[in-house]
């Protein structure tokens, strides 16, 4: 007997382009959506999205909220959850980089609310994928959260964003490809549960990239073009799969556990992507895509060495020593690697000397 079943979650309206901006009043009409917004914003992207977004709808005869929160934190979840609660607020806009988007995700989702993506940064998949994950003292804090109703990314803001951020969009992007080798690891060695199209969908998202990382350079608007569509794309992957597996395996582990060891050392698309060189070299060994991953990282100025990542080798060992103890996620780390042998991949792979 057939019984099974699966719901994919999308954002219904995905708007990417040259002064799109002025088009979040536009989406949200579109979507039905009644009441007043509030808009989750952080210092910077407050002045260059959120304050003309926030005009637009005054324009349009509705009167916005804006919250601006600082970092990160479970602290910021709540203080939005507080400010949509005194604001009659009826669905969060989140306007910044990943920080105040991630944010705006997890509070819609304790509110149950629906929430917009307009992100200010190309650097991370979160701008459009249903999941939110904040450091929460030791442990990390992470929902299931929706995916946004609606993405609208201004290709002409995203240009203006500083270059290290789109690099590292385009590096959690590149990490796909060793994300998919765990999940299908998992899938031979545990029986998890396997999308072949949100496999297939996010190692071709990553393979478009590499193809067109030459149009991927600084000052370059069409450089944000590429890397929003790519990072869509991924968020995709991982709604049809149900799960983050499409776009996170040991080499998000890895990351995870830097952000703990080293906090705000290096940006989350820069820390996965030189995991992914040393997680390419377990899966592959010597002769294995490591070095096209590598050369793939290099070539659109992301870091592939400790060093580039502003990490000591004592910290890069540690974290590939103890991060698969971060969540039960099975990948090519298995119940963990010694030291020696963690020593010998960053060598190897050239993440430390
Ligand atoms: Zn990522």
């Amino acid at each position: 007997m057939f019984e099974k079943s699966t719901w994919i979650r999308l954002p219904r309206n995905v708007v990417v382009g040259h002064g799109v901006r002025s088009s979040v009043v536009e989406v949200v009409d579109e979507l039905h959506l009644q009441g007043r917004p509030l808009l989750v914003t952080s210092p910077t992207p407050r002045a260059v999205a959120a304050e003309p977004v926030a005009a637009d709808f005054e324009a349009a005869g509705i009167d916005p909220a804006i919250v601006t929160i600082e970092s990160a934190t479970f602290e910021s979840v709540e203080t939005v959850i507080e400010a949509a609660e005194a604001e009659a607020a009826s669905y969060l806009i989140g306007v910044g980089g990943g920080k105040a988007i991630d944010i705006a995700k997890m509070a819609s989702h304790h509110l149950d609310m629906g929430f917009l993506s307009v992100p200010t940064a190309a650097s991370h998949d979160g701008i459009v994928s249903n999941r939110g994950s904040v450091p929460d003292g030791d442990t990390r804090h992470s929902v299931a959260a929706e995916p946004p109703l609606a993405v609208v990314a201004d290709t002409e803001v995203l240009a203006e964003a500083p270059w290290e951020l789109t690099t590292a969009g385009c590096a959690d992007i590149i990490s796909n490809y060793t994300a998919v080798m765990d999940w299908r690891l998992a899938k031979r060695l545990k029986n998890v549960e396997f999308s072949e199209y949100g496999a297939a969908l996010s190692e071709m998202t990553a393979e478009i990239l590499v193809d067109n990382a030459d149009h991927v350079r600084p000052g370059l608007e069409e450089s944000a073009w590429v890397v929003t569509k790519a990072l869509m794309s991924s968020g995709v992957a991982m709604s049809i799969a149900g799960s983050s597996r499409p776009a996170s395996g040991a080499e998000h582990l890895f990351s995870h556990q830097l952000d703990r060891l080293a906090p705000e050392a290096a940006l989350h698309g820069h820390q996965v992507g030189v995991g992914s060189i040393m997680t390419a070299y377990l899966h592959g060994g010597e002769h294995g895509i490591w070095r096209d991953i590598r050369d793939a990282l290099d070539s659109i100025d992301a870091p592939t060495t400790a060093a580039e990542l502003g990490l000591d080798d004592e910290t890069v060992l540690e974290a590939l020593t103890t991060c698969h103890e971060i969540r039960d996620r099975y990948t090519i780390l298995g119940n963990g690697m010694d030291e020696r042998a963690a020593r010998e991949v960053a060598t190897k792979t050239g993440v430390i000397d």
